[in-house]
């Protein structure tokens, strides 16, 4: 039999009218290649260091000093690459460009926050001769990924005398680890009979932290006192100290290459920490910029956008009246919305990618994939948008073009079927201060597990696609 063969004319014709997926790695230069193996040890060593919010800041601040950016509020007049930290947990970038404040801005957010559980302000006990730890989760986690696996400890005390300290056990190799021990199957028999939801319950994410007792054979609660005692030595905290403190329970083992072909990063807070590394590392290589270009790093994503560092506070306005004021635009609230109405912005935060093994979720011809670039999430939300936000076509249009011009990657991204769930990101807040805004980010596998998987040539093509729209 003849094999039926595709007219030119056919041919011709489907490449003018459809639209195609193409896989990054097929777009890549040898030396892109290359970019995108060593943007991905870069990522990976920030991911392993920044793995709290508090972190991200710290990280972010090391970046952007050593590229010359200084404190907003201690700058000299005319300085350009300027940083707002707000208590250590929101941080915000700008470069100031050659047209004024109020012809509009570039903004890229992302969030630092990541689910997780958090130390309760009286955790430590002992029961049948183990040192324990309550906790409290944050942020959409479903609770049986977190026990049988180890965990570290990172966080700040702020002692009553204001001194802060860092706590941090778990993440050096050397370290020891804790953990939540899960039931054994032996004795699980109703534990299987319950719903997921339910078989660990949010009471039961209680951390061993210690086994050894204090040497007075008389005293009472013997391993709590020990662990307290090493806990004093260590960092001259006590029991008071745990109310005043950000304690976060969060997987030890670091971030890791994944697949034989190392295409792919497995490990734990990629959502939303892919987003700001990418954002700011593209900050960090625009070069003299016409809008002024922000980058900010949100936290309490994961809980709502809810508080003084989250996306729904003024922290961005706050900044942007600073940097009027630096630029030498009258600090106005006419001003700010002229800012906002003629700025544009990508809010950066990951997809979740088409996964095999549960497709029936997923609406394939909508939906991100793996290794097929950055995801253009045109509208959030869950059933009929509720809750959502939904990019304006003109701006959508204007975002298409820009990463067409200048050879981005990009997919149509959504969270799901329609009806299956759905959620939103911080776009929603921005959008309704008037500036044009669309969700961008690269697609994800294993969204809010401790062991999330993102393409390195996806991250390499969200930093650069982050680039283009911060130089526009
Ligand atoms: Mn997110
Ligand atoms: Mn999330």
């Amino acid at each position: 039999m003849k094999e039926k063969k595709e007219s030119a004319r056919t041919s011709s014709l489907k490449e003018k009218l459809l639209m195609e997926k193409f896989r990054v790695w097929d777009s890549l230069s040898e030396e892109d290649k290359v970019s995108v193996t060593e943007y991905a040890v870069a990522y990976k060593k920030f991911l392993n260091s920044a793995r709290t919010e508090r972190r991200c800041v710290t990280e972010i601040l090391l970046m952007a000093t050593q590229r010359g950016y200084e404190d907003i509020y201690k700058a000299p007049k005319g300085c350009r690459k300027l940083f707002f930290n707000s208590r250590g947990k929101l941080i915000a970038l700008a470069f100031t460009g050659s047209k004024p404040l109020s012809e509009g801005v570039r903004i890229v957010t992302s969030h630092i926050d990541s689910p997780r559980l958090d130390l309760k302000p009286n955790p430590l006990y002992e029961d049948v001769g183990l040192a324990i730890l309550k906790t409290h989760y944050y942020g959409g986690i479903k609770k049986y990924q977190w026990v049988a696996r180890s965990l570290a400890m990172v966080g700040t005390v702020v002692r009553q005398d204001g001194k802060v300290v860092e706590i941090q056990i778990g993440l050096d190799p050397d370290d020891p680890v804790l953990s939540i021990p899960d039931l054994l199957p032996h004795l699980s028999r109703k534990q299987m009979e319950q719903k997921a939801s339910e078989f660990i319950p949010a009471e039961n994410l209680n951390v061993i932290i210690g086994g050894a007792p204090y040497e007075d054979k008389e005293a009472s609660d013997r391993v709590k006192l020990a662990t307290l005692d090493l806990l004093n030595k260590r960092y001259g905290i006590t029991e008071e100290d745990f109310v005043s403190a950000e304690i976060e329970i969060v997987p030890a083992e670091p971030a890791r290459d994944a697949g034989l072909d190392r295409s792919m990063i497995a490990g734990y807070g990629q959502d939303d920490r892919v987003c700001a590394f990418a954002g700011v590392s593209a900050l960090l290589e625009v070069d003299e910029p016409e809008h002024t270009a922000i980058v900010i790093c949100y936290d309490k994503e994961e809980i709502g956008s809810e508080g003084n560092t989250s996306a729904k506070s003024f922290a961005l306005e706050n900044f942007l009246f600073e940097l009027m004021e630096m630029t030498g635009l009258e600090a106005t609230q006419r001003n700010l919305r002229k800012i906002f109405s003629n700025g544009k912005a990508l809010s950066g935060d990951v997809t979740a990618a088409v996964d095999p093994t549960y497709s029936e979720m997923y609406e394939k011809r909508n939906n991100s994939r793996i290794g097929h670039g950055i995801g253009i999430t045109k509208y959030t939300g869950s059933g009929g948008k509720y809750m959502g936000s939904d990019a304006n076509a003109e701006y959508a249009s204007w975002v298409r073009r820009l990463f067409n011009d200048n050879k981005i990657i990009w997919q149509t991204a959504g969270l799901g079927k329609v009806d299956e769930g759905g959620g939103g990101t911080v776009a929603k807040f921005l959008a309704n201060a008037g500036i044009d805004i669309i969700d961008c980010g690269p697609p994800i596998l294993g969204m809010h597990s401790p062991f999330e998987i993102c393409a390195k040539d996806d991250i390499w093509m969200c930093h650069k696609a982050y680039k283009a729209f911060l130089s526009s």
